[in-house]
């Protein structure tokens, strides 16, 4: 979707990587498993550790002094800026998907609203899930109530998943995994946290409940306002919701399966095949509540 250009974004809901990656990083068993488990959209291929107590970080594999975190984001300033530049237009969503829970949560189901900041880096950086780098690809970390975001990552999202190169496919990245904040907020990450893989597991409800979320923030997305009250973004079009599709098309396991490996296995999904992930999005855009999420309700994903 397309910001107004004179919309004002606000830099304070996101944070540099901070203090970088330091050695020894570790992550207990149950944790562990959690990480596993709510890493963000792709990373089939990177965590495939599996069992309770892999950790699929490995503080050797890091370089020390790697990191070389974003912590300057005074070019980010308007809407017109979101429309040029991709760590902008991830501050610009990350507005606009807050300003929407923020409404919608205690109206929709009774629940307050709890902001989470976005950690943009670029390198590496340390979250209290273990190592963000651009092995992990984005995800949001229980532990800190923080969304991380490499910006770089929305290139491979098109070179290498193949998503079109719409604002869209990038905006639902960041909706998504504000989707799992809210799952969190209302106490039902936990449900995708039992280890288990395939398409009806806990996790792969928990990722398509959240990229049901991303579909109904996208509904809304073009009436939520920045602080002087002007909307941020344009309305939605034909276009925009194509680009979110192909991106929800782009990290579908078997998609990703299929070609990395040549081959589909079902029995390790994690976040589910392309024509559910887009199915879910396209329940919230349509639904355009909360109320439409419900992906343990069915066994038709
Ligand atoms: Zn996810």
């Amino acid at each position: 979707m397309t910001f107004n250009e004179g919309a004002d974004l606000d830099t304070s809901q996101v944070t540099g990587g901070g203090g970088g990656v330091r050695g020894g990083a570790v992550i207990g068993g149950g944790a562990g498993t959690i990480i596993l488990l709510i890493l963000g959209l792709i990373f089939g291929g990177d965590i495939t550790g599996g069992g309770t107590g892999a950790n699929p970080f490995d503080p050797g594999q890091v370089q020390a002094g790697g990191d070389t975190s974003t912590t300057d984001f005074s070019q980010c300033k308007t809407g017109a800026d979101a429309n040029r530049d991709d760590t902008c237009r991830i501050i610009g969503t990350v507005n606009s998907v807050q300003a929407y829970w923020r409404d919608a949560l205690p109206a929709d189901v009774q629940r307050q609203y709890q902001d989470a900041k976005t950690v943009i880096y670029s390198g590496s950086t340390q979250s209290a899930c273990g190592v963000a780098s651009n092995a992990t690809g984005p995800f949001y970390c229980p532990s800190d109530q923080r969304v991380y975001i490499d910006a770089s990552f929305f290139d491979e999202l098109t070179s290498r998943f193949g998503a079109d190169g719409g604002a869209l496919a990038q905006e639902y990245v960041v909706a998504h995994e504000y989707g799992h904040h809210v799952e969190n907020l209302l106490g039902i990450l936990a449900k995708g946290q039992d280890g288990k893989t395939g398409p009806l597991s806990g996790g792969v409800r928990i990722e398509l409940m959240a990229d049901c979320m991303a579909g109904v923030w996208a509904n809304h997305a073009a009436t939520t306002k920045d602080a002087n009250g002007d909307t941020l973004l344009k309305p939605i079009t034909d276009e925009d919701v194509k680009s979110a599709l192909s991106a929800a098309a782009a990290v579908g396991d078997d998609h990703i399966q299929e070609s990395s490996t040549g081959r589909v296995n079902q029995e390790s999904w994690t976040h589910g095949s392309s024509e559910s992930r887009q199915k879910w999005f396209l329940a919230g855009y349509n639904g355009g509540t909360v109320n439409q999420c419900d992906t343990f309700s069915t066994d038709d994903l």
